[in-house]
């Protein structure tokens, strides 16, 4: 070899060496922009490969236990890596040479820090390369210039791990927190729901109780009245017998107040026993204009029955049923001036039939007809003796139909009168 390619070789090793020191500089920058510790050590595995012209490069780092584990690696296949990652009972040479595959041109030098070796950086020069003293003092520096950023990125690992952790116990704690809260208030609704039961079913049975106590001298006051009446302690002029007359009006009403609520109570209190039997809808309908003929006539109202097929039947208890038509019929005669209609008719859809009560009275506002289903709701403002009633008629029909599976609805118009329908389940063949 002549002087000048000594010299061309020898500029040659130094524009190398020169490009290697940039490029280690350049890593030692890249390090510190990199996000997590993976991408660390991979970016450092490469790097290392590419710096010193190798085929393979390891990067191997000491666990809690101080036992070496492959973290990033270069050229090395994943099925090798798996392999050799975890296989402690082989020695580190061992494991090496697995990673390898052979033991030759390999170069290895600890990470350190502080003193203490914090794992290996570990690669396989090209078959026949050679290994040069450069190669060691830049491999040596490349581990140098890793192991600090490495054990920051490792620290700020465990540090998000156990930040981590903190969090997970803090969510399941409140997590724990919400379930049990959640637990106390279905545990506290469930009492208040006993409770208000409990209470209103004493509220009924003292209304029943109540209204047993208030019957027995109401009858008695009857009793009376009748036998003034009949002349039997003596004369009666006719203005004692129109004082007698009012006494016993209004020992009725308060009878028949007392009688709702009485029912009511018991329907309340679940008092209420239903004799279900398939029910013949015309007979029980055709006998309904006898019951409210009186009233029919002193109020010079029109009546029409529409007679349904003798063979149609609803399951349900007879005299509930008729209870209810009869309480419609007594509605419509109430809140239909003189002159007005009254229809009572009955169709059939699917598995229920429709008992319908219609009148061309003064019907319901919208707005109210929801409400007049509700007890001792009563729309009316002017308390005459012409609309009598205690506002409980509706909300024991209502209950008596839904008891008996089926309901009580109804649609009004202001000024053109109201249908009320009693839908219940067609009888049972
Ligand atoms: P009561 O008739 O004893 O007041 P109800 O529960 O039977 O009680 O009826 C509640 C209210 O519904 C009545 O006060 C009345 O205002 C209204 N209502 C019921 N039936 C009719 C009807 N056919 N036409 C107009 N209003 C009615």
């Amino acid at each position: 070899m002549n002087d000048a390619s000594n010299e061309n070789a020898d500029r040659q090793r130094f524009a190398d060496r020169d490009d290697r020191i940039t490029r280690l500089t350049q890593l030692s920058r890249a390090f510190t922009y990199a996000g997590s510790l993976t991408e660390i050590l991979q970016h450092a595995a490469e790097q290392t490969a590419d710096l010193l012209d190798a085929d393979k490069a390891i990067l191997m780092l000491a666990d809690e236990e101080g036992l070496l584990r492959v973290h990033a690696s270069f050229g090395v296949p994943d099925d090798i890596v798996t392999r050799f990652r975890a296989s402690f009972d082989e020695s580190l040479a061992n494991r090496l040479q697995g990673l390898f595959g052979t033991a030759e041109g390999f170069l290895g030098v600890p990470l350190v820090v502080r003193g203490e070796v914090i794992g290996l950086l570990a690669v396989m020069r090209r078959p026949g390369a050679e290994i040069s003293s450069e190669d060691e003092w830049l491999l040596s520096a490349l581990a140098d210039q890793m192991a600090a950023p490495l054990e920051n990125a490792q620290l700020a690992a465990k540090v998000q791990r156990a930040a981590l952790l903190v969090e997970n116990a803090r969510l399941y704690e409140a997590e724990r927190e919400a379930r049990r809260e959640a637990e106390a208030a279905r545990a506290e609704a469930e009492r208040q729901r006993m409770e208000a039961e409990a209470a209103n079913r004493a509220k009924s049975e003292f209304i029943a109780n109540m209204s047993h106590e208030l019957r027995t001298p109401l009858n008695a006051i009857a009793g009376y009245v009748e036998l003034l009446e009949m002349g039997l302690r003596g004369g009666v002029t006719d203005a004692q017998r129109e004082d007698l007359r009012r006494i016993g009006q209004n020992q009725r009403v308060l009878l028949r107040l007392i009688n709702d609520v009485l029912n009511f109570a018991k329907l309340e209190a679940g008092h209420v026993e239903f004799d279900l039997s398939n029910v013949p809808v015309d007979e029980s309908l055709a006998a309904m204009e006898a019951l409210v003929m009186p009233q029919l006539l002193a109020r010079s109202l029109h009546y029409e029955y529409t007679p349904v097929d003798p063979r149609l039947t609803v399951h349900a208890d007879r005299e509930k049923l008729e209870q209810i038509v009869l309480n419609l019929l007594a509605n419509a005669v109430k809140y239909t001036a003189a002159g007005g209609n009254i229809y009572l008719s009955a169709t059939e859809a699917g598995a229920w039939v429709s008992i319908h009560v219609r009148d061309t009275g003064r019907g319901i506002a919208a707005e109210k007809l929801e409400r007049i289903f509700a007890p001792f709701v009563r729309i009316d403002t002017g308390y005459s003796r012409a609309t009598e009633g205690t506002g409980l008629g509706l909300a024991i029909s209502r209950d008596l139909a839904r008891a008996m599976g089926g309901d009580l609805t109804v649609e009004s118009v202001v000024g053109s009168g109201s249908t009320f329908t009693l839908r219940l389940p067609k009888g049972r063949s």
